[in-house]
């Protein structure tokens, strides 16, 4: 069965001031490498905006509002110190939110194996009322949700291997027991939540940080001992991956050292999960990643494996 990629141009409207490393050449990017003639077998489907009762998964409907009458008409606002609106913004994170729904439609209901959907803004630091992070829809989260209530999943895991913690994700599902949680991210560092202690009401949120400087053995260490053995023991209906490859080691954020080869590693873990619980079903949504070479390189890997090529051998 095929894999799906979702985008769309709208991801390219909303714009953030100069030099701010959430910007539209980052799908530029992703792009240029699905290009590729070893991508050409990729399912390609244009992300539809999220209807209000997609977002409510997540979000108060009076928060989505409010989102919406804070885009500016022209120009930029900022919503906090690093998170800003542009006259496009409003429609690109409907789309995003759109995108990860639509795949999940497609996941679910057997019409393609697997998905990875590249919009922005990111998700993972939104949480259900306050935009953050670069974050205003939690996309991940409403993918979630949506293979819930549409298409009667129980359990749904999501993994989170963005180098920064996904408190949005996490404040979302905090008394959640149907959805796991599970974050490897680099702590001390933005938004400073992210504690192995840190783990829900119902012990459904699995935080495993790590120190700066780790590289691939240590996350393949904390993925081995922690991540995949609660996934396993949770038995999910659906794998929701949160690809954001700013542990990547070129990426000027933080201080992780992950290679392309890592998140490829990291993929098919989760997707020998994923035939092992869930018949193969697996979203992945991008999250964060701000060199351009270490990102496409890394997006090249993750999509790589979820076709099924095991590009190290
Ligand atoms: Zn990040």
């Amino acid at each position: 069965m095929p894999t799906l990629y979702v985008t769309h141009p709208a991801a390219l409207a909303h714009q953030t001031p100069l030099g701010h490393p959430e910007r539209p050449e980052r799908i530029r990017a992703v792009e240029g490498v699905l290009e590729k003639e070893r991508f050409a077998s990729l399912i390609r489907e244009k992300a539809p905006m999220a209807e209000m009762e997609s977002l409510t998964l997540a979000h108060p409907e009076h928060y989505v509002i409010g989102i919406r009458d804070m885009a500016p008409r022209e120009g930029l606002i900022r919503i906090d110190e690093d998170t800003v609106m542009s006259p496009g913004t409003y429609e690109a994170a409907l789309r995003a939110a759109g995108g990860a729904v639509l795949a999940v439609d497609e996941v679910m209901s057997g019409q393609v194996r697997n998905a990875f959907v590249a919009m922005r803004p990111p998700g993972h630091h939104a949480e259900r009322s306050r935009a953050m992070g670069f974050c205003f829809f939690n996309n991940a989260a409403i993918a979630a949700r949506h293979a819930q209530s549409r298409h009667g999943a129980e359990r749904v895991a999501i993994l989170d291997w963005d180098v920064h913690h996904g408190n949005g994700t996490q404040d979302i599902f905090w008394r959640d027991p149907t959805v796991m949680y599970c974050s490897t991210h680099e702590m001390p560092l933005y938004p400073g939540t992210g504690a192995a202690s840190e783990q829900g009401e119902c012990g459904t949120i699995v935080n495993a940080p790590l120190a700066t400087g780790s590289d691939g053995a240590a996350f393949r260490e904390a993925m081995e001992t922690i991540v995949l053995p609660r996934i396993e023991a949770f038995s999910p209906d659906l794998i929701v991956i949160s690809a954001g490859f700013d542990a990547h080691w070129r990426d000027p954020l933080a201080g992780l050292n992950f290679t392309e080869a890592d998140f490829a590693w990291a993929t098919w873990k989760m997707m020998d999960l994923a035939d092992r619980f869930c018949g193969g079903r697996l979203v992945s949504v991008l999250e964060g990643g701000y060199d351009l070479e270490g990102l496409s390189k890394s997006v090249a890997a993750h999509v790589d494996a979820l076709m099924g090529r095991d590009m190290r051998s």
